[in-house]
């Protein structure tokens, strides 16, 4: 019989997380290409069904995709909202990641 599963072979996987980092640590190197590897990356994670680590999350646009340098984006926290604000020059657009101390506490 036919094999109609989805899920890919483990070792599959492994070279796809490295995949990921990989294209990660060559944005860092290169950020006129950060766009380029992002997509590559995201694309890669939807195709495994893998999800980006969060550290590498933060490190690009969710809007416009592009790698953030010191250049393109404005860090700043918001007490109001409760949240880290990235934001992006290229869209100009905000994205947030919250930091309220009961989330944190519950993941301990
Ligand atoms: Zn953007």
């Amino acid at each position: 019989m036919v094999n109609r599963s989805r899920s890919k072979p483990a070792s599959d996987l492994k070279i796809a997380k490295e995949r990921i980092q990989i294209l990660f640590s060559e944005a860092k190197k290169r950020p006129e290409k950060g766009t380029r590897y992002v997509y590559l990356a995201r694309k890669i994670a939807k195709k495994y069904n893998l999800k980006i680590p969060s550290e590498l999350k933060r490190s690009y646009c969710h809007h416009c995709y592009h790698y953030f340098t010191a250049e393109n984006v404005k860090v700043r926290t918001n007490p109001k909202t409760k949240c880290v604000e990235y934001n992006c020059k290229d869209c100009k657009k905000v994205t947030r990641y919250g930091y309220s101390k009961e989330k944190a506490a519950s993941k301990e």
